[in-house]
């Protein structure tokens, strides 16, 4: 498959290009040229792999210049601590519509299934072009643990992780700041999310890949990440198909899950509408539904990893700058929006926990919402992108009698080690530059 950007159509790469490239010259991102559609009668053979031979067979179209049997052994590696078969798993929500839940990796969220193999394929290309890869991660709660985790075992991988101070939740902050090793920085920044991602993005700028190592981005903006997140969507959909299209929906935040459902219906998988669920803070909600964009300032929600302003990876699909009719027609084709506030997301976590005696992450409660709004929905999925253990601070002011028994104690015992900073981006740099 080759690749270019909004508005720079001539531009076209292959994988390896932009993968290294990480942003475009216009500064938007990387999408593929044309996609290369899954033939149907192919549907019968992939129905009957298992979840990493299916993996295979979707990636291998969309990378080029790693040779099969090295792409097939990175994403094997990648699930063994998956318990293997079960990289997902779902229930079924009354006989029409169904809960599927991503988040069975070692750091209890979706991230897992795309931060672990790129990890292996960034310690592939370090050992092998012998160099060193510095890593930039900035993270709304659930990046960053999983980032972390990922990539602390790689010695010639340096990863400097950036979370907006105060703004994510506890055991999202201690998940990630407890991995003590001498490869990872933890940077807390006086700023929100989007902040840290605009710092990110002006790092590129200013340190250049050269002949000792290489940077590369791990936020949802990294491309292998997208693709790594395109196959559950073709899994399961193939999974459930029955004559009817399914529907997603899929707390949203960065776009790059919902952008990775998308892909999966571009190849040819049998999904029908995309629906987007954003909370208080809901301009991507209103990109949709208006195509303007919001000046608003960044409320604190009860969940945390969504709190964004900027959905990134929306450049993948329009500049910006200049929106036009046939791009967002396009988009209101495929996507539908929806934006749930604080409270309704209270109100159903209360309703769960006393009609069911059931507990969810308030982020996958927005996609419950969504759901229950419209009771015709049939062939609907539910995305949970994460586990209520690492909110348990919010909801038990919610429900302050339940008793909650995630093993989560041991974190609390654990250092945590980071470091705060202001916005300045000087001493910022100043700061890595002495780190690599
Ligand atoms: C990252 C995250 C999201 C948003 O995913 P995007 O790909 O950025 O849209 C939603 N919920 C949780 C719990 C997350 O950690």
């Amino acid at each position: 498959m080759f690749y270019n950007s909004v508005d720079n159509k001539l531009d076209i790469k292959k994988f390896i290009e932009i993968f290294f490239t990480n942003i475009p010259k216009n500064k938007t991102l990387f999408f593929p040229f044309k996609f290369k559609k899954i033939k149907k009668f192919f549907f019968d053979y992939l129905k009957k792999l298992n979840y990493i031979d299916f993996s295979f067979e979707i990636i291998k179209n969309f990378v080029d210049n790693i040779d099969k049997e090295n792409l097939y052994n990175i994403i094997c590696k990648s699930y063994k601590n998956f318990n293997y078969k079960n990289v997902l798993n779902f229930e079924n929500i009354n006989n029409e519509n169904y809960y599927l839940n991503l988040n069975k990796g070692p750091t209890l969220t979706f991230k897992d299934i795309a931060m672990i193999p790129l990890s292996n394929l960034l310690n592939f290309f370090s050992n092998k072009i012998k160099k060193k890869i510095i890593i930039f991660c900035a993270t709304s709660g659930d990046t960053g643990a999983s980032a972390n985790n990922s990539f602390k075992n790689f010695k010639r991988i340096k990863i400097f992780t950036f979370h907006p101070f105060n703004m994510i939740a506890n055991i999202q902050k201690k998940q990630m700041t407890t991995i003590i090793k001498k490869n990872i920085y933890n940077l807390s920044i006086l700023g929100n999310f989007d902040m840290s991602q605009y710092l990110i993005k002006n790092f590129f700028e200013n340190i250049k890949n050269n002949k000792d190592f290489f940077l590369i981005s791990v936020n949802s903006i990294n491309w292998f990440r997208i693709i790594m997140q395109v196959v559950y969507y073709c899994y399961f959909s193939l999974k459930i198909y029955n004559n009817n299209k399914i529907n997603f929906i899929i707390p949203s935040g960065n776009f790059g899950n919902s952008l990775s459902a998308f892909i999966s219906k571009k190849i040819g998988f049998p999904i029908n509408k995309i629906i987007t669920c954003t909370n208080d803070n809901y301009y991507l909600d209103n990109i949709i539904k208006n195509n303007t964009f919001l000046n608003l300032n960044i409320k604190k929600t009860i969940t945390p990893s969504i709190d964004i302003s900027v959905p990134s990876n929306l450049l993948r699909l329009i500049n910006f700058h200049s929106i036009n009719k046939k791009i967002m027609n396009n988009i209101n084709k495929n996507f539908y929006s929806d934006k749930i506030y604080n409270k309704n997301i209270i109100n159903t976590i209360e309703y769960f926990y006393n009609k069911y005696n059931k507990i969810y992450d308030p982020h996958t409660v927005t996609a419950f919402c969504s759901l229950f709004k419209n009771i015709k929905n049939k062939n609907t999925v539910v995305v949970s992108t994460s586990y209520p253990i690492k909110f348990v601070f919010s909801i038990k002011k919610i429900l302050p009698n339940i008793k909650i028994n995630f093993n989560v104690k041991k974190l609390f015992i654990l250092k945590e080690n980071y470091k705060i900073f202001s916005q300045n981006f000087f001493t910022l740099i100043k700061f890595i530059k002495s780190k690599i």
